[in-house]
């Protein structure tokens, strides 16, 4: 078998016992990798058991690979997580990067399954196919950078490092997952599950060479990507992908400042209208004050992971997503505040879009008189930076009535809170939601109110490209729409883009490389897949497993309780000004593109939540 290792290794913490599973081509030839695997993994990990919680033993946590992993191929280690999410009702998703994925084949396997719970805090250390069940006594509390220096320290070898924080011990609902520092699972509290499990870390590495049908042809492709890539960045250095290089996601700061793409005051507004903003985000501004030395997934070329110039030996320069999360929509534009806040959740162990939505939303509720200070003993309003810093580490550690409901997840907070608030949601099922505006980018809006993975900006490509025909034309759609508009065109390219990414997402690909117009085109995917593995897709069969993907996914999803989210009042208010100004959903407009989307999806019967 080429590309795979043809083995899962699966671990139950209650019994302290391991299974090795041996899997045929056949059956990788149907699920490849990533997420798809990771789902199919968990469903059969499931399939005798009561329904689990996520929080209950029994619930699974799969981490998958692609078959590319292990090649240096730029943007091809990343490594797919799933499991029941403690923010939504149903199962989630989410792609981390680093060296876990391929440090996952090194050891022997294609995917680890983690089932049950330790009795006493553990940590995986993981050598080939020797699984130690480690006491973790010492690790409990660390947060996720004292963690991984305590278990790299003596490692025995090459080895990477999964962690959480003290969020993820404490069961915080948004608490994720940390790779080998500065990589992260953000989304959908998967590292609450392991939190759950008493589980703390995962050291995994191994000597098991990964074995292609046509190195030269998989590394020839790779060149393709550089060469292209190269040339374009000389062309166009501030283009998106230019941008991505130079500054990495933090420079999308003012690339959405200026088209008023930017959550302000909990998305309420969509620029910062304040110069001296404008002058600390722009680009000359930031490169010479903020931005540090690179600090990329292994074998990328374009590597948008950058370190903070402040701290270089110990700071991963905060992304776009917590920026603007944790900055402008917090009404907070003193970078270097939004920059603390986001080091700090990363430290603890916290998805910085969910805590930058909780945060906001009390902010709102205050600011509009809809939440009581004195029922709460707790009052904050937008701008106040001291209160936010307090905030973040009361919900890491539960601390206080606040503390602890945040903790809880947003359902938790609107049975309190009462529905007064609830007007000041940006949730779709318990997600936060990112920074790409609904109102700007519809497509990608409506997107974020539907299962699996709600409020994921990252399982479709973003509204532009149903402008691009030529962009299209793989996925046999002839008609465009305009950027902001919801109609049925729109839909449908958000559908066959979706299924696209579920594709990529299947091989645990970076989607900044291989998502639609980036960098390498569609035969030069298929190409690179077939001489890593010697299977012989054709795009329509990738396409065919991204579709068996999102079902598959879908349906789990629901089995849980899983729903869609309605579209959000705030949503069909126009933005008040900026460049953006205007610009919403009506409501007729989202009726009508959610009974085409089910309609393409055939999503009429049982699986329509
Ligand atoms: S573009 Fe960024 S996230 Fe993607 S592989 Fe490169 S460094 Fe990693």
């Amino acid at each position: 078998m080429y590309g795979f290792m043809g083995k899962i290794l699966v671990i139950d913490l209650t019994s302290r016992t391991t299974t090795i599973l041996e899997k045929s081509e056949t059956f990788y030839k149907t699920y490849l990798g990533g997420s798809f695997l990771a789902a199919k993994l968990f469903a059969d990990a499931i399939e005798d058991l009561e329904q689990p919680t996520p929080f209950a033993p029994a619930n699974p946590i799969v981490f998958a690979t692609g078959p590319l992993a292990g090649a240096r191929v730029c943007g091809s280690t990343r490594v797919n997580v799933l499991s029941l999410s403690p923010e939504t009702a149903g199962i989630f998703t989410s792609q981390g990067g680093g060296e876990f994925g391929p440090d996952i084949k090194r050891a022997g396997f294609d995917a680890l399954v983690i089932t049950g719970a330790a009795a006493t805090p553990v940590y995986l250390d993981i050598q080939n196919d020797r699984v130690v069940f480690a006491d973790a006594a010492a690790l409990w509390g660390l947060d996720r950078r004292q963690a991984y220096d305590r278990l790299n320290a003596n490692a025995p070898g090459n080895v990477s490092i999964a962690t959480i924080g003290p969020a993820g011990e404490n069961k915080v609902r948004h608490a994720n997952i940390m790779f080998e520092p500065d990589h992260y699972a953000g989304r959908g509290g998967l590292g609450a599950v392991m939190g759950a499990k008493n589980l703390k870390a995962i050291r995994i590495g191994g000597d098991h060479p990964v074995v292609f049908k046509d190195a030269e042809t998989v590394k020839a492709v790779n060149k393709t990507g550089a060469t292209i890539f190269a040339a374009s960045f000389e062309k166009n250095p501030g283009g998106f992908l230019g941008v991505l290089k130079t500054y990495g996601t933090f420079g999308l700061l003012l690339l959405n400042q200026d088209v008023g793409n930017l959550p302000v005051t909990n998305f309420n507004r969509a620029q910062v209208d304040d110069e001296n903003f404008e002058t600390a985000v722009s680009h000359a501004q930031i490169g010479e004050t903020t931005v540090g030395r690179r600090n990329p997934c292994k074998g990328c070329y374009l590597g948008c992971k950058k370190k903070s110039a402040a701290d270089l030996e110990h700071t991963a320069l905060a992304e776009y997503e917590s920026m603007a999360l944790l900055g402008p929509n917090l009404g907070i534009t003193d970078l270097a505040q939004a920059m603390e806040f986001s080091e700090s959740c990363n430290l603890l162990g916290m998805d910085t879009i969910s805590t930058g939505a909780l945060i906001s939303y009390l902010m709102d509720g205050f600011a509009n008189g809809d939440l009581d200070e004195a029922k709460l003993g707790f009052a904050i309003r937008f701008g106040e930076g001291a209160k936010v810093r307090d905030l973040i580490r009361m919900i890491a550690y539960r601390e206080g009535k606040i503390g602890n409901l945040l903790a809880d997840g947003v359902d938790a907070c609107r049975r309190v809170l009462g529905p007064a608030a609830d007007r000041h949601l940006r949730f779709a099922k318990g997600m936060g939601l990112p920074a790409h505006l609904p109102r700007v980018k519809p497509g990608i809006g409506f997107g974020y109110l539907h299962g699996p993975n709600p409020g994921d900006h990252m399982k479709a490509e973003h509204d532009w490209i149903a402008s691009s025909p030529g962009d299209l034309k793989a996925f046999n759609i002839t008609a465009t729409s305009d950027a902001f508009a919801l109609d049925r065109v729109k839909v449908a390219v958000y559908r066959a883009t979706q299924i696209y990414y579920a594709a990529m997402d299947s091989l645990s690909l970076c989607m900044f490389i291989f998502g639609p117009g980036n960098i390498l085109g569609y035969d030069d995917i298929v190409k690179m897949v077939n001489a890593a593995t010697g299977f012989n897709y054709s795009f329509e069969d990738l396409m065919r497993i991204g579709k068996q993907a999102v079902q598959l996914q879908r349906k789990l999803y629901c089995a849980f309780g899983g729903t869609d989210e309605d579209l959000l009042p705030y949503m069909e208010t126009p933005i008040p000004d900026g460049p953006s100004a205007g610009n919403r959903i009506s409501r007729e407009d989202f009726a009508t593109a959610r009974d085409h989307y089910y309609t393409l999806w055939g999503w009429d019967t049982g699986d329509r939540p």
